[in-house]
């Protein structure tokens, strides 16, 4: 018998990562990467190819199949991705297959893909000028809803009667008139494609500037060469002109005819920076791809598909955009790289942010990681030498860095009589400041909601989430309290359902009280509010920033969706209002944190021509994170951060594993994780320490509960070594789940 075509495929969802060898019909094409339908004992299944072999059936053993078909004509992943999953799989003990699907958009797959459908309006006969000229003064709705579809073509039904004004009646008088027609449509696919763009050019880049450009040109000279170009880290003060250097980078890029991939943290992936990239490649703008969460699935996938298809060359995405298939890859940027959004906190639990460099390094092309406020990781690498180092240090134009002014709020509180303090003097008067002088304000508040708790000050009850061991929310408008862990949500009590009091009291507080609090203290200011509650409508975002833009919103306030990456000229005041959200609580970069989001946030105001004005509001004015920051002192606080964490062994200088056990069942839970612990600790091997098992600090979530041990190392690879030998030898009940996460960011 002949030898005949095969291939190894790797089957979705099989624990394992097991293989099967698959014959490859006549006239079937079945590359390495590409995605296969297989028949699996009575079913099909999905599955990856890895592999080509010429195979001789009679020699098999067994009866080989043949493959039922191929998902596509071509393979979805490149060679250079199908190494980068076996290095996530190594290092983060994931089953390969389960990477690769993550590195796949949902529709493409292979599976089911969902259409959305809404409901257009459309004209039904050309609206020329005869027409709109017989309209009637009192029909002058009609006559303006025909304009605006005759300038924009047919519109979302939701979108004319809404944003735009359409009152229904008009549209209602028309379509009886068999002037509009009002259709089904799939939804509209690629999200910016009637958006025009006008071209922005090149900027003179200044000393500074330049300067980076060229290390990072340096950087492809090399890659090109075939040397090893270590990754460059760009720390760059907020407006500095980071993204016109990577703007300029990507242009010499893609004029070399290679492909770019900017990582963008999703929380910045605003519509103001997809503009920004938008507007500088206008001319070549089917090539720009922008895939964030906000795209439907289907829209994701064509987006996505345009990069496969290598129509699209430069993409600008969120953390998973680091696994598109971009090919003769010339530059990666990672932007913000200090972000914790790039760690995926669901398996494959990677950090995109390293991933990056891998990627860089498999498919010998340069890597730039910028942010003003480096994570400490990449700020200890560039001290030893494994990154470059390429700064930044002025604002452009020289702009100064704002004032930052700290305002104690303990102090605050003595003066006041009743409830927390929200607005302390200070930051009040320099808000009617702006009001006068015509300035605009942004506000910020890490927690969205009413109150953050509420509670009975007789007895001491707290209302608690019954599915998960945290507090539940006040959100006043729909009036409920609300887990924002699980989403849990109910009415809130009337009195207290222990003491029966009735003097329960909302404790702390969140965005929409204080917006509350704004509307009363300044009746005239126009305030608007962006958190995930006010900003759940497509199009909200995008429609608030710009109206805040255009200066009709006098203050703007919101969550840590409005600290990022925001670029207005006419800011000159932003106030946090309590800083120590986050530096009370057990996590080793809760410092770290809270200087990187006074920085971000201060870098929002005086980007313009004006000066800017911080003022800051916490109960820990001495702590480093908050001293330092009011300094713009990055490197100091850096510097003395470090020398803790080496004192105490922790990341950057060891790699820890976050092992955590989970179940409806609290003692199959616990004692799962114990079994695990005593196996860890019997052959341990030099180098590894690791903790007793306890309960996780959130020890009960959507209503499981959870106990974790962390392990300790130098070496990521040992650590994932020595769990990976001993679970093997494992088998936990069906309704415990055991994950690991190496090098977590959250401990919880
Ligand atoms: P960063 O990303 O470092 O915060 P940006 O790239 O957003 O800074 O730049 C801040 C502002 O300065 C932007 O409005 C940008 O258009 C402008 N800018 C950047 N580089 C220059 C330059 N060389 N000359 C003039 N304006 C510049
Ligand atoms: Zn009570
Ligand atoms: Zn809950």
């Amino acid at each position: 018998m002949q030898k005949q075509q095969a291939v190894k495929v790797l089957i979705d969802g099989a624990a394992g990562d097991l293989a099967f060898t698959y014959l490859v019909p006549e006239g079937v094409e079945a590359l390495p990467g590409q995605r296969v339908r297989v028949p699996l004992r009575q079913r099909s299944a999905l599955g990856t190819v890895t592999g080509l072999e010429w195979i001789d059936p009679a020699e098999a053993g067994y009866r080989l199949k043949p493959i039922l078909g191929t998902v596509a004509g071509e393979p979805f992943l490149t060679p250079g991705l199908m190494k980068l999953a076996a290095w996530i799989a190594e290092f983060y003990l994931t089953p390969v297959e389960a990477v690769i699907r993550s590195m796949l958009p949902k529709p493409s797959r292979g599976e089911e893909e969902k259409r959305k459908t809404a409901k257009c309006v459309e004209a039904a006969v050309p609206p020329d000028a005869d027409l709109l000229a017989s309209f009637g003064a009192r029909q002058a709705r009609q006559r303006e809803a025909l304009e605006l579809l005759a300038a924009r073509g047919p519109l979302d039904l939701r979108e004319m009667t809404g944003e735009l004004g359409v009152p229904r009646s008009a549209l209602k008088a028309l379509e009886a008139r068999g002037l509009v027609r009002v259709v089904e449509r799939v939804v509209s696919r690629d999200p910016l494609s009637e958006v025009d763009y006008v071209e922005s050019s090149p900027l003179a880049l200044n000393e500074e500037q330049s300067a980076v450009l060229e290390r990072i040109a340096d950087a492809s000279r090399r890659a090109e060469a075939g040397e090893s170009a270590r990754p460059v880290l760009l720390f760059g003060v907020t407006g500095s002109g980071k993204t016109e250097v990577y703007l300029q980078a990507i242009q010499r890029v893609v004029e070399a005819g290679k492909g770019a991939i900017v990582l963008v943290p999703e929380i910045a992936l605003t519509p103001q920076t997809a503009d920004r990239f938008k507007q500088r490649f206008a001319k070549i703008k089917d090539r720009v791809a922008i895939l964030h969460s906000g795209l439907s699935e289907g829209e994701r996938h064509d987006e996505w598909r345009k990069v496969l298809d290598q129509k699209a060359r430069i993409v600008i995405g969120a953390r998973s955009a680091i696994f598109s298939p971009v090919e003769n890859l010339g530059l990666i940027v990672v932007d913000e790289e200090h972000e914790n959004s790039y760690k995926q906190d669901t398996a494959p639990r990677y950090q995109a942010r390293d991933i990056a460099v891998v990627r860089g390094w498999i498919e010998g092309c340069p890597v730039v990681l910028g942010s003003a406020t480096p994570s400490l990781e990449s700020w200890n690498n560039a001290a030893t030498g494994k990154y470059e180092l390429t700064t930044m240090l002025r604002r452009v134009d020289d702009r100064k860095l704002p004032l930052i002014r700290v305002v104690d709020m303990r102090e605050e509180g003595r003066k006041s009589q009743s409830g927390p303090t929200i607005l302390s003097t200070k930051l009040r008067t320099a808000m009617e400041r702006r009001l006068a002088d015509g300035g605009q304000t942004i506000l910020f508040l890490n927690r969205r909601g009413f109150a953050r708790n509420i509670l009975c000050p007789e007895c001491g009850y707290v209302a608690t989430c019954r599915h998960c061991s945290t507090t539940l929310t006040l959100h006043r408008q729909d009036d409920r309290l609300v887990c924002h862990i699980c989403g849990f949500s109910q009415l809130p009590p009337r009195q207290c359902p222990e003491c029966s009091s009735r003097s329960i009291v909302n404790a702390g507080y969140g965005t929409e009280r204080v917006e509350e609090v704004l509307r009363q203290v300044f009746p005239g200011a126009k305030i608007s509010r962006v958190d995930t509650d006010t900003m759940r409508r497509k199009g909200q975002l995008r429609s608030t920033l710009d109206a805040f833009r255009a200066r009709k919103i006098d203050i703007l306030l919101g969550t840590q969706m409005i600290a990022k990456g925001l670029d207005f000229p006419n800011v000159t005041l932003v106030g946090v209002l309590n800083a120590d959200v986050g530096l009370h609580i057990p996590d080793i970069r809760a410092g770290e944190r809270t200087f990187q989001l006074l920085a971000q946030v201060a870098g929002r105001a005086g980007r313009g021509e004006l000066e800017g004005e911080v003022v800051v509001q916490t109960y820990t004015p001495h702590h480093p994170a908050i001293q330092f920051a009011r300094h713009h002192d990055f490197e100091g606080f850096a510097g003395q951060e470090l020398e803790l964490r080496r004192r105490f062994a922790h990341p950057p200088f060891a790699h820890l594993a976050l092992v955590t056990s989970r179940s409806t069942h609290l003692e199959r839970a616990e004692f799962s994780l114990k079994t695990l612990h005593a196996r860890l600790k019997r052959h341990l091997p030099e180098g590894i320490t690791l903790t007793e098992p306890l309960p996780s600090p959130l020890v009960k979530s959507h209503d499981q509960w959870r106990f974790q041990i962390v392990l300790k190392s130098t070496g990521a690879r040992r650590l994932a070594a020595h769990l990976r030998e001993t679970m093997k030898s494992l088998t936990f009940p069906d309704d415990v789940v055991v994950t690991v996460d190496i090098d977590p960011y959250s401990m919880a």
